[in-house]
């Protein structure tokens, strides 16, 4: 079993609830969805670089795709982490060599949440699940009530249990509607321990949504849920 990778590494997960802790991470390439933020790259440059030593910015090359061997062997080196981050692009693409991993710390899933046949794979390996809801303002495909009934449905496969933390992650920016967040929010509250709204980093063409306009959105969430506003850190102090 092969999958293209773009990168393996370990640093701090700089997103959501467990911010903070150490991680390996595996980059998947590819992606079913094209935000209009997104800052990973999609297409594969025929190698995968492995930094042995975090923070160092030295790299190893190795030609893709990868074997599932391989990604164990290069994950062996990473020492005292939380979990492996399975992230891209979009690493449910890739479930059925995800479900062929065996490594001895837990999987953390960073996904869009629109695959959930494919989420049906793997859910007996995941962890900890971090499921990104795409909304209208950055949704780009099919029509849009098919694509939340995937996420709905991604989020029921996925959802929260005894063994499993499935929370979920909302970009906000500034062209974000309350309403689709409420909305959203309703329909998967069951299957989720929080909700994270993550104000867009700002770019070239992605505005965050005003300070005001967020306190308020979360003062509405916090009526059904646990709502935790949380910037993306690792872009504060340029880690990986
Ligand atoms: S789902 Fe993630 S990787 Fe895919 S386009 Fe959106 S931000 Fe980029």
């Amino acid at each position: 079993m092969f999958a293209p990778i773009s990168e393996i590494f370990d640093s701090v997960q700089g997103e959501g609830p467990y911010v903070g802790v150490r991680q390996a991470f595996v980059r998947f390439v590819g992606c079913n969805l094209n935000c209009s933020y997104c800052d990973t790259p999609r297409e594969d440059v025929g190698h995968c670089r492995f930094e042995n030593n975090a923070g160092s910015g030295s790299f190893e090359e190795f030609q893709n795709p990868l074997t599932v061997n391989m990604v164990e062997e290069l994950l062996e080196h990473f020492k005292h982490i939380h979990s492996i981050s399975l992230t891209g692009g979009e690493p449910l693409l890739h479930a059925d060599f995800i479900s062929q991993m065996r490594t001895s710390v837990p999987l953390y899933l960073e996904s869009n949440m629109t695959l959930p046949q494919k989420a049906k794979k793997i859910k007996g390996r995941i962890s900890y699940v971090s499921g990104d809801v795409k909304l209208t303002d950055e949704f780009e495909g099919e029509d849009f009530e098919s694509h939340l009934d995937r996420t709905i449905e991604c989020f029921r496969v996925l959802k929260t249990t005894k063994i499993r933390d499935c929370f979920c992650k909302i970009v906000v920016t500034n062209e974000t509607d309350p309403d689709d967040v409420l909305g959203v929010v309703g329909a998967i509250s069951n299957y989720i321990s929080c909700v994270v709204l993550q104000p867009v980093t700002q770019g070239a063409t992605t505005k965050p949504a005003p300070v005001q306009s967020l306190m308020e959105l979360q003062k509405n969430l916090l009526d059904e849920i646990d709502t935790r506003i949380i910037p993306q850190t690792h872009k504060m102090w340029g880690c990986l």
